[in-house]
Order: C-alpha cells, then structure tokens, then sequence
C-alpha cells in the first residue's frame, strides 16, 4: 500500500498544471519584526493576501548553509528558534504548517546540474516562519525549504555562477503552483549594525550599493547582479555570501516576460536592507 500511495504521489506532481506562480526575494532582517508592526510586516501581510494562493511554498534559506544542496523531506517541519537574545515571546512563538515531501522529491528530480538531496530532520529556521507568520498566518500552506551549498575550495566559496545555473531548474516547480521565496537580505552587515534602534540611520554605502542593486534589477542585469563585487560598497555590504545569494536564486527565475515590481524598499539597523521583490 504504502509503495502505492507514493506512486500516486509522485504521479500527481507531475501532472499537475498550474497557471504560473510568481516568485519572491524577501528581506527578512531581524528575528523581532515577528512581533513588530510596521512597514515592513505590514507589506508581508499585504503580499499574502494578494499573490495567487500557492499550492506549496518553497523557500531557499540564508540560514540554511550545508556543504552540498539538500532539500527538506520532513512531513511536519520543527519551528526552529535559530536566534539568541531575544524577547521570550519569540521563543514560545511556533509555526505549526505541514511540509511537502512529494514536492521536495519533485525538486530532486528536476534539477540536473547537481546532485540535491533529502534531509529529514531540518525545520523551518526564521528565514523561513519569521516572514511567513505575516504572509501566511494560518500556518495552512505546506512550506518546504532548500539549502545553500556552502562549500570552500581553499578558502573559496561556490561561485555565484553555480547557484545561479541550479536555481534556473527550480523553474518548473513555479508550474506546479509552488511559490518559490528567497529570504536574505541584499545589504547584510551584523559586524557594524547600529543596534540602539531598529530606525537608525542608513550607512552611506549601504544606501549607495542598494541602489545599485535596484539599478541593475530594473535593468534585468544579471550578470552585473552575479559580479557583485565591482559594485560600490560591495565589500561591507556583503561581507559573506549567506544573505546575497538568496536573491540570485530568485533572479535565475525570471524570464523574459517576467516584470519585477518591489514590495518594500528600506533599511532596518543601518545596515540591513529589506529590499524586497517579486517577479512574475
Ligand atoms: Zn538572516
């Protein structure tokens, strides 16, 4: 029976044909905009009530770093409370939705160009549930993540290049009425972060490479976007890779006829852009 029903599974993803999903790049920044109220989460909540509802989400991780790619099989993902220091508010708080095994076993056999595999003790980190808690408060969509293959070749992590050309493959999940989220942030610094207030004022440089990232999406310059260290206040903007290459997950997604629109444009701490995007 059981061989059955994962036949019928499998069947069924396959042959499902969705009208196309669009896909989201969403800056999801400090683990306390779980329980604050602005801008920011309010345009998380518009976003869930707006999109097409989604048959599944899927979303590719900076807070899930593996040597390798993997992708959760879990039937029932664990909140994981991945932070220190907080409010116990945040640590009591839980996000109890169902995960997609079927899906994540569809996205195994679509991609080629590496060789991605099932995890099953890995849960949804606040890349994940912090964002979607505003989304999709119901926690009633099942959610699924990936990971980012973090390997170093002497001191060298995976060119951006590579994440791009494996993210072109998740494409056909979007048919299949699954919305693809990269959570990041596209300016990322916690070694400088101005802590005293959420609101505080927005580094020069910081500012500066923002805006040239919105330049370059506007301009559907990817490879600019793949180059990033050419561009101005690379090196304190993205100090490590974890947070900017979400995004390129989800640039490797648009298509030609794909329009972007932002959904938030901002910064939080000084150094934490929350620029955020659709596509589609
Ligand atoms: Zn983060």
């Amino acid at each position: 029976m059981v061989c059955i029903s994962l036949f019928r599974g499998v069947t069924r993803i396959e042959e499902i044909n969705h009208k196309k999903m669009p896909v989201l790049f969403v800056g999801h920044g400090s683990p306390m905009n779980l329980i604050l109220k602005n801008q920011f989460t309010q345009s998380l909540s518009e976003l869930g009530k707006k999109l097409p509802g989604p048959r599944a989400i899927l979303v590719i991780s900076a807070h899930w770093l593996t040597q390798g790619t993997y992708v959760a099989c879990t039937q029932k993902p664990k909140t994981i409370h991945d932070f220190f220091g907080f409010p116990d508010e945040l640590f009591e708080m839980e996000y109890p939705c169902q995960g997609s095994p079927e899906d994540a076993r569809f996205l195994i056999r679509s991609v080629q160009k590496t060789q991605v595999k099932c995890n099953d003790d890995w849960g949804l980190d606040h890349a994940s549930w912090a964002i979607l808690k505003h989304m999709y408060p119901g926690a009633d969509i099942p959610v699924f993540e990936m990971s980012l293959d973090y390997t170093f070749n002497e001191w060298h992590p995976k060119p951006i290049q590579y994440h791009y050309n494996i993210a072109s493959e998740l494409s056909i999940l979007r048919e299949k009425g699954v919305l693809i989220i990269g959570s990041g942030n596209i300016v990322h610094n916690l070694g400088i972060i101005d802590f005293r207030t959420i609101e505080s004022p927005t580094y020069d440089w910081a500012e500066q490479f923002d805006n040239m990232v919105k330049i370059n999406l506007l301009n559907k310059d990817h490879g600019a976007l793949i180059d990033y260290q050419k561009m101005s206040g690379a090196a304190l903007a993205v100090p490590i890779l974890d947070h900017y290459l979400p995004m390129i997950y989800v640039l490797a997604l648009q298509e030609e006829n794909d329009p972007l629109k932002f959904t938030y444009e901002g910064f939080q701490y000084g150094s934490i852009s929350m620029r955020s995007f659709q596509i589609g």
